[in-house]
């Protein structure tokens, strides 16, 4: 695990919710690998950074034996583990490094459609089905509930139906599994999303400058990410209001055009240009409204 090594090697989730999504962010960096056949392994082309196509329970397993240098994980399977070396006495050994923003959930406690739900005292002594049982153990705990946990790595929302939970602590993100399964969430306990985790100390090796150098490509895209080129015209007049209306943007260009009364303004803004935004322009005077892609930026 401590071997010295001038290549990075990174886990992600090899099909699923997170694959795709893991890919693209990585590509969007400049990364790009020769296949290899089985697709398990890919070699990095442009970079020495590796590719490794797992499932994703087996990224913090692969990140703990120093297989992976880094990895693309929801943070439930970071904390679900991290919790599990806590309950063992073992140290920590990856850390969250960045939120993706990307593969949103939330773990919740779902109980029966029926239940007329009055807070967490009602799960005393109540049977609960997670694929989470740390995180789930050591909410009951703080909570000073004493609550039996089934643990499934499956199906855990048809378990009360089985009769063999009361109910469940499972990922939610549109609440459509839990309904189909009369099922209704009562409580977060975890909000999720996509994370990139990596060792708890930094790499003293080749390793240090790749990942920095992946970070900084990563923060760039990331930052991009909403980031369009807003280009629009308007009377001189009416633009100390319009640039109110931009308080994402970073400072913009303003330039005559003809004449003294029209100007035309640039800028890069960070957050959605939706058509509500741009009728909300338009309103206050500004014309000829124009939003670009933004591929990259250099400061
Ligand atoms: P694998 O074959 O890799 O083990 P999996 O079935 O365990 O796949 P997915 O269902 O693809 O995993 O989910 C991967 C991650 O996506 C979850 O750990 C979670 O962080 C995130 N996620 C987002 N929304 C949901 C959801 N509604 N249900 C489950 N996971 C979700
Ligand atoms: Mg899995």
């Amino acid at each position: 695990a401590n071997a010295v090594r001038d290549r990075l090697r990174i886990a992600i989730q090899k099909s699923g919710r997170l694959g795709d999504p893991s890919r693209a962010l990585l590509t969007a960096c400049g990364l790009d690998w020769r296949e290899s056949r089985d697709r398990l392994f890919c070699y990095g082309e442009t970079l020495p950074v590796d590719l490794l196509l797992v499932r994703d329970d087996d990224i913090p397993g692969l990140l703990a034996d120093g297989v992976c240098d880094l990895g693309i994980v929801g943070r439930n399977v970071l904390a679900e583990q991290a919790a599990e070396r806590a309950q063992a006495g073992a140290p920590a050994v990856a850390a969250e490094l960045r939120a993706l923003g990307f593969g949103g959930c939330r773990l919740d406690i779902a109980v029966p459609e029926d239940w007329d739900w009055q807070g967490p005292e009602q799960l005393r002594g109540c049977r609960i089905a997670s694929s989470y049982p740390q995180l789930l153990r050591r909410w009951l705990a703080g909570e000073g509930i004493d609550a039996e946990v089934v643990m499934l790595s499956g199906s855990v929302e048809i378990a009360p139906r089985l009769g063999q939970a009361d109910a469940v602590c499972d990922l939610v993100s549109s609440g459509a599994t839990l309904a189909a399964n009369q099922l209704k969430p009562v409580l977060t306990l975890l909000r999720s999303e996509a994370v990139l985790a990596g060792p708890v100390r930094p790499f003293t090796d080749a390793r240090a400058a790749l990942m920095q150098t992946l970070l900084r490509r990563m923060d760039g895209v990331m930052r991009l990410r909403h980031s369009r080129l807003l280009l629009f015209q308007a009377e001189r007049g009416a633009m100390a209001r319009l640039i109110e209306l931009l308080p994402d943007a970073e400072p913009p260009t303003v330039l005559q055009v003809d004449g003294a009364d029209t100007l035309a303004l640039q800028a890069l803004c960070h957050g959605a240009m939706t058509w509500q935004r741009l009728e909300d322009l338009r309103h206050a005077g500004a014309r000829g409204l124009m939003v670009l892609p933004v591929e990259r930026t250099l400061a």
